[in-house]
């Protein structure tokens, strides 16, 4: 249990200011949840909606989750009433559907586009035609139940950097086209979720404004059911 509160520690000193700090939780227990928790870490992210919310319920209140798997339109309503912010969104279906979801429990809820930017095809997200398409048919502002907070992605699963980087480079470039298109007005539209254990520190370099780390905070998943 110290050594979540270390390794926590040790990952802060190594973030600049403007960026956050997502504990991905995923698959770990409550106990490992409640270390990072006294070590003062309030945001967590989940991949498994009914993992999600049997913490949510277990858990302190002031914990904010961010939903960062993939997310089938039929689940939504399981975690709408609570979730802080849904960062996978990968299709327009699910944008509408969180939207929907989000008005009928009168909550405005932060959402991220995830991009495809990996080589792996098993990734989900986006393509950048296929937003600028959804936001021709339908302006951003149409969504007005979610603030749409930025883009996330998922770097290849690679030793070569090189290539992490230029991924993470090209995130960058969308997020930037967005802001210019669609989002110049929107002072919320700020965020780029990009970095994990392997690659926090280039995607830090590469403008991150939000990291999203697991192993190097509670250790090696024991199983995984992705
Ligand atoms: C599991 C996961 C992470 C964290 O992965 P680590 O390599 O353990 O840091 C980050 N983002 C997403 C989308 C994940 O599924």
């Amino acid at each position: 249990m110290e050594q979540i509160a270390e390794n926590l520690q040790k990952i802060k000193l190594q973030l600049l200011d403007n960026v956050k700090l997502v504990a991905v939780s995923k698959v770990k227990p409550n106990e490992d949840i409640m270390a990072a928790y006294h070590a003062g870490q309030r945001l967590f992210g989940e991949n498994y909606v009914q993992e999600l919310v049997q913490k949510y319920e277990q858990l302190p209140k002031d914990i904010q989750w961010h939903f960062i798997g993939h997310l089938q339109t039929n689940k939504v309503k399981y975690i709408i009433p609570f979730v802080s912010c849904i960062q996978s969104i990968d299709t327009p279906k699910l944008l509408a559907e969180v939207n929907r979801l989000a008005a009928k429990h009168n909550r405005t809820v932060d959402v991220l586009l995830q991009f495809h930017i990996a080589e792996e095809s098993s990734k989900f997200g986006f393509s950048m035609q296929e937003v600028q398409d959804m936001f021709r048919a339908q302006a951003p502002e149409a969504f007005d139940s979610v603030r749409i907070c930025g883009v996330m992605g998922m770097g290849t699963f690679t030793e070569d950097m090189t290539q992490v980087r230029r991924e993470f480079k090209t995130l960058h470039s969308y997020f930037d086209e967005l802001k210019r298109s669609f989002f110049a007005q929107a002072d919320y539209f700020k965020e780029i979720s990009m970095g994990m254990t392997d690659d926090y520190l280039t995607a830090q370099q590469e403008g991150s404004t939000m990291v999203r780390i697991g192993s190097a905070i509670f250790g090696k998943r024991i199983y995984n059911k992705q």
